[in-house]
């Protein structure tokens, strides 16, 4: 491996930036950090470079570790994000210059700069001024000059910047061409989706300081495992879908479970009737919008709005708003123009469900002006905005009592508010299969630090993939905490949420 990083957290102001990031990237590999802006990129960028220390974890280059090592010893190239040469400098005195700080000798520095000039597509403008170059050229020499030292990784924080989409094109061809020549190990850093998809042979995602997934472009993209990585990598509808789930025990009934299934807009198909669908059937809707955009029509199904005879798919439905996002080709719109209000009929093409335990929130209480309470609580409201999911109420009076016969069961998560007969509620929810519950407290805020526990290994999975779920909504810390008989041969490992 070129580059190591394991469990790097990063922390301003016990914020953290970095939290917990392990990645590993080949030899030659071009990787790119996607991610919103202020997601932790550039942090993470600078803690390899060793421009910034870290607080936690070890980054290994070539399997050293220079965790404590100093950012001239690393041979890292750099290119800062809004990059700027030496201004009174000329190209190949801004070329030289780390070769100047390492004393090496004048003529092996000219071969190099004529060298690396020839590589970026500027031979011959060694006497020019940064001034005198646009700005892609200007880019292009900041590559040179962080490649000049022969460094062994090549590190990129946005450097298209502000330039134009024309130029940023050739720039970014431009970087490719050099990392292949080259087999320079690269780690570039962008919050452009389309750039990612364009020089990543593997893309890691970043939020919150997370990193959330890594993998090969389209791959992630067809199949992320995130809600997060789903939308942030291109359109997508998520919907939520019900699967019949067999019981396992007494205490486990059969009970229909809900997934979040993600639909891309492409693969939507569009229909005038259900039969005319080559595709599976997931709904009638009206066009609400319809967008011209030279290779593609995009459009915007508002779906059920029809109801009567032409019943929607009982599995599926979409999440508020009911719209679902359809793009077109142009010989699909040839094949079936469409015009704002019609009545289609949506079918599937490829329905991706991500292996997340959280779909979507049922409030349960046993008054209506208890479900009200719940199911306003701005935490809730914040994390369902987030999750971009359904969140819904039911009353139950009976809800805590072992006579009454069970009502609807939610297929999601429910929730239930904290205190006096929460555990009652807990129980009878837990009898009648509802998995999982989350017990709010009433005055609940969005939390900072989360406690991570499971009484027995039976509950470690469920217990790490719903907490893991959870965490990448919320940008708290996690803390686990095992307790241990006093007898327990286990009693002095230090088992900690590293660890798991
Ligand atoms: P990105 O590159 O993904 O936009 P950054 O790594 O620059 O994100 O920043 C991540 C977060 O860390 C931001 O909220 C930013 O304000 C904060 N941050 C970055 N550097 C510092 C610093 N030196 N001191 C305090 N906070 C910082
Ligand atoms: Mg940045």
């Amino acid at each position: 491996m070129s580059i190591t990083l394991d469990q790097v957290t990063k922390q301003y102001q016990g914020n953290p930036v970095v939290n917990d990031v392990s990645l590993a990237v080949s030899e030659g590999e071009f990787f790119v950090l996607l991610g919103p802006s202020g997601s932790g990129k550039s942090t993470l960028l600078r803690a390899i470079a060793g421009l910034t220390e870290v607080d936690h974890g070890r980054v290994t280059l070539f399997g050293r570790d220079v965790t404590q090592v100093s950012a001239r010893e690393r041979e890292v190239g750099f290119v800062f994000q809004n990059y700027a040469l030496f201004r009174h400098m000329t190209v190949g005195e801004n070329i030289e210059f780390a070769l100047r700080v390492r004393r090496d000798k004048p003529a092996e520095r000219v071969r190099r700069r004529k060298e690396l000039l020839e590589l970026i597509g500027l031979g011959g403008m060694d006497d020019r001024l940064p001034a005198q170059l646009s700005g892609g050229q200007q880019q292009r020499v900041a590559v040179a000059r962080a490649l000049a030292h022969k460094p062994k990784v090549l590190l990129l924080d946005e450097p298209f910047g502000a330039l134009d989409a024309k130029i940023r094109e050739e720039l970014r061809r431009t970087i490719r061409a050099v990392q292949r020549e080259l087999c320079i190990t690269t780690i570039l850093v962008t919050h452009d989706q389309e750039e990612a998809f364009a020089l990543g042979d593997r893309l890691g995602i970043m939020n919150f300081g997370r990193l959330l997934e890594t993998g090969r472009p389209n791959d992630l993209y067809t199949r992320p495992a995130t809600r997060f990585v789903a939308t942030f990598l291109g359109a997508a509808n998520l919907l939520l879908r019900r699967e019949a789930r067999p019981g396992s025990a007494p205490d486990n009934p059969r009970r229909d479970q809900e997934v979040v299934a993600m639909l891309r807009p492409e693969e939507a198909e569009l229909a005038p009737d259900r039969d005319a669908l080559v595709t599976t059937f997931l709904g009638y809707g009206h066009v609400e919008e319809l967008q011209f955009t030279g290779a593609l029509e995009r459009l915007r199904i508002r779906m059920g709005t029809d109801g009567g005879a032409r019943n929607t798919d009982p599995t599926l439905s979409a999440m508020p708003p009911v719209w679902i996002d359809v793009t077109r080709t142009q010989p699909e719109q040839r094949s079936f123009p469409l015009a704002q209000g019609q009545l289609v009929a949506v079918g599937t093409r490829r329905i991706h469900v991500l292996p997340t335990p959280l779909s979507s929130f049922t409030v349960c209480a046993e008054s209506s002006e208890n479900a009200v309470r719940l199911i306003e609580n701005p935490w809730l409201v914040d994390l369902a905005a987030r999750m971009q999911t359904r969140l819904s109420a039911q009353v139950e009076p009976g809800l805590s009592s072992a006579e009454v016969p069970p009502g609807d069961t939610p297929a999601g998560v429910a929730v239930v508010a904290a205190g006096p007969g929460c555990p009652a509620r807990v129980r009878r929810l837990l009898a009648r299969g509802v998995r999982p519950v989350l017990c709010l407290p009433e005055e609940a805020t969005a939390p900072v630090r989360v406690v991570v526990h499971f009484a027995g290994q039976v509950a470690r999975r469920a217990t790490l993939a719903m907490t893991a779920s959870l965490l990448r909504h919320v940008p708290a810390e996690a803390v686990f905490l095992g307790i241990l008989p006093s007898n327990s041969p286990e009693r002095t490992r230090t088992a900690g949420v590293r660890q798991l």
